[in-house]
C-alpha cells in the first residue's frame, strides 16, 4: 500500500524524510515526503524537573526514549518500514546541556535546560570582569546563563569528580541534537553542526572553531567537545535495535534556525518570526557576520556546503503567554481563541497599554528587572479593550525587536515570515502587518521547523536536489496579511514606547 509502481511497472519503494522535532516539553517525529506534505506526527511529552526556583532540567534519558518511541510510532503510524526512510533531519531546543560518560552512555547529571538561571552569578561576575565585548566578538551572544558554557562549568564544578574524569578525556558533552546523535548512531558518533555550537558561547563563529581562549576561561577540556560539521550532511547511520536499517542523518539545526529554513529565509535581509509562549525573530544577513548594536544575538543561520549564513536573532519573552494570562491569570476569556472575538467588539484599545513584562523584557531591552504595567486605564475600560491591548502587545514587542534589526543590518523590510501557535489569530497577524507597515506571509504548512530539519537532511541525500525545488514548493500555498493605514499610527506608536519607558521606570 506504501510502495508504488512507476510508469514501467517496475517496483519502486517510496521514500520520505523523517524529521525529529526535539522541543522543550516534547519529543516529536514527522515524516514529509517529497512535495513537502506532512505524512505522519507522533508527539510524546516528557518531564519537566523543577529542583530549586530557577533551575530547570530534563532527564537525557528521557528525552532519548521519547524521541527514539516517536520515530519508531510515526513510521509504523504511516504504516511504513525503516526502509522507506531516505534519511533524518534533526531540530532540537537549544543550548541545553548534557554531559555523557563516553564509555558507559550514561549522562553524569540531568540536562541543564535553556531557561535555567543557575549561573547568573558567574555571568554577572564576568560581565564585571569585562569580558561582554570579547565574548560578543567571537561569540555574537551576550553573556547570559541561557547558552551553554556556564552550564557545562556548573556540572564540572559541582558533581564530584567530573572535572577530572572530563580531564581524563572520558566524558562527552553535547547539546540535545549531539546527544541523539551519539545514540541513534550506537554510541558511537560524537559531532554537532554550527548552529548548535553556536549558542554553546566557546564557538567563535567568525573561525568556526572552539575558542581556545573560552575554553579555558570556562576550565572545560577540549576532549569533551563534539566534532563541528555543517548543517547538511551525512553526520553518521543508525544502527542498533532502533532504526538499523543503516538510515543517514543528514541535516541538524537548532529549532529557531530550522524554522528560518522552513520559511525559506534563504536571502539577505529575509525575517521569519516564530509566535509561540514567547516570540523568535531571525534575519538572514548573508555570509558575514552583522554585530548588533542593539542588544540582538548573532548567531550561525546554516552551512551548507561550503557556504555559511548568518543571523541576528530577538526574542521576545511573553508573546502567546499574555493569552494564556487572560485566559488563566484574569480569567476574562475561556480559550486562546477567544481573545480574538473579544478583541473584535472594539475598534481599537482608547488608548489602553499592556506591557507583559511578567519575566523582564527581553529584545531589544534585555531588561531582567522589568515587570509588566497597564496603562491608560478609564471608566470605559472594558475586558474587551484588555484582549486587544494584550494582543497588541505581542504585535509592539515585535515591532522593537524588528527595528533593532533593520537599524543593526541597515536593511528596512518588506515582507515578514510568520509561524508559530498564535498566528491563528488574524487580527493580531493583520495589527503586525499594520503596525509594521509590512506584508505578513504565513505558509499554510504549520510544522515549518520539522521542515527546515528535512529540508536540510534531504538536500544532503540528493532527495530534493536544490534549493531551488525547495522554493518552488513553498511559493505555492501561504495566507498573506497586506498592511492596512492606521489613522493613529504614529500616535499609538508613541504610546507604547512611553509605556515601555513607564515599564523600566517602575522597576528602577
Ligand atoms: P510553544 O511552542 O511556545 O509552546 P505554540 O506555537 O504551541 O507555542 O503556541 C502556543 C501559544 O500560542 C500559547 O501561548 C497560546 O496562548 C498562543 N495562542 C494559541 N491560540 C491563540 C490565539 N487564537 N490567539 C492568540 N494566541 C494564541
Amino acid at each position: 500500500m506504501n510502495k508504488g509502481y512507476n510508469s514501467c511497472n517496475l517496483f519502486v519503494m517510496k521514500k520520505y524524510v523523517l524529521s525529529l522535532d526535539q522541543g522543550t516539553t516534547s519529543s516529536r517525529a514527522i515524516l514529509f515526503d517529497k512535495i513537502g506534505n506532512i505524512i505522519s506526527v507522533s508527539q510524546r511529552e516528557f518531564t519537566q524537573i523543577y529542583p530549586y526556583p530557577g533551575w530547570v532540567e530534563h532527564n537525557a534519558e528521557e528525552i532519548w526514549s521519547t524521541q527514539a518511541s516517536v520515530a519508531l510510532e510515526v513510521i509504523c503510524k504511516a504504516n511504513l518500514e525503516g526502509d522507506n526512510i531516505i534519511s533524518i533531519g534533526i531540530t532540537n531546543q537549544r543550548e541545553t546541556t548534557v554531559i555523557w560518560d563516553k564509555k558507559t552512555g550514561i549522562p553524569i547529571f540531568n540536562a541543564i535546560v535553556w531557561q535555567d538561571r543557575r549561573t547568573t552569578k558567574f555571568c554577572d561576575k564576568i560581565k564585571k570582569e569585562g569580558l561582554t565585548s570579547m565574548i560578543r566578538k567571537k561569540t555574537g551572544l551576550i553573556i547570559d546563563p541561557y547558552f551553554s558554557a556556564t552550564k557545562i562549568k556548573w556540572i564540572l564544578d559541582n558533581i564530584p569528580g567530573a572535572r577530572k574524569k572530563a580531564y581524563s578525556g572520558s566524558l562527552a558533552f553535547g547539546t540535545i541534537d549531539s546527544w541523539l546523535i551519539w545514540n541513534l548512531t550506537g554510541k558511537k558518533i560524537h559531532v554537532t553542526d554550527v548552529t548548535n555550537a553556536s549558542r554553546t558561547m566557546l564557538f567563535n563563529i567568525n573561525t568556526l572553531d572552539w575558542d581556545n581562549e573560552l575554553i579555558k576561561l570556562f576550565d572545560i577540556p577540549t576532549t569533551m567537545l563534539p566534532e563541528v560539521k555543517s548543517s547538511s550532511e551525512i553526520f553518521g547511520y543508525t544502527t542498533g535495535k532502533i532504526l538499523s536499517n543503516k538510515i543517514p542523518i543528514s541535516g541538524i539545526a537548532g529549532d529557531q534556525q530550522a524554522a528560518l529554513f522552513g520559511q525559506m529565509c534563504t536571502k539577505v535581509g529575509m525575517v521569519k518570526n516564530t509566535y509561540g509562549t514567547g516570540c523568535f525573530m531571525l534575519m538572514n544577513v548573508g555570509d558575514h557576520p552583522v554585530s548588533s548594536r542593539n542588544n540582538l544575538i548573532t548567531t550561525v543561520a546554516w552551512k551548507i556546503k561550503d557556504k555559511i549564513q548568518y543571523a541576528l536573532e530577538g526574542s521576545v519573552f511573553i508573546a502567546g503567554a499574555v493569552i494564556q494570562w487572560l485566559r488563566d491569570g484574569l480569567e476574562i476569556i475561556q480559550s486562546a481563541n477567544a481573545a480574538e472575538t473579544l478583541a473584535n467588539t472594539v475598534i481599537d484599545t482608547e488608548g489602553l497599554y499592556i506591557v507583559p513584562a511578567f519575566s523582564g523584557l527581553g529584545a531589544p531591552y534585555w531588561d531582567q528587572k522589568a515587570r509588566g504595567i497597564i496603562v491608560g486605564i478609564t471608566r470605559g475600560t472594558t475586558s474587551s479593550h484588555f484582549a486587544r491591548a494584550a494582543l497588541e502587545s505581542i504585535a509592539f514587542q515585535n515591532m522593537d525587536v524588528l527595528k533593532a534589526m533593520e537599524a543593526d543590518s541597515g536593511i528596512s523590510i518588506k515582507e515578514l515570515r510568520v509561524d508559530g501557535g498564535a498566528t491563528v489569530n488574524k487580527l493580531l497577524m493583520q495589527f503586525q502587518s499594520d503596525i509594521l507597515n509590512v506584508q505578513v506571509v504565513k505558509p499554510k504548512i504549520s510544522e515549518l521547523t520539522a521542515a527546515g530539519a528535512a529540508y536540510l537532511s534531504g538536500l544532503a541525500v540528493n532527495y530534493w536536489n536544490s534549493l531551488e525545488e525547495i522554493k518552488n514548493k513553498w511559493k505555492l500555498k501561504k495566507i498573506v496579511f497586506t498592511p492596512k493605514k492606521i489613522v493613529n499610527r504614529k500616535k499609538m506608536i508613541k504610546g507604547w514606547e512611553k509605556a515601555i519607558k513607564i515599564t523600566r521606570y517602575w522597576s528602577k
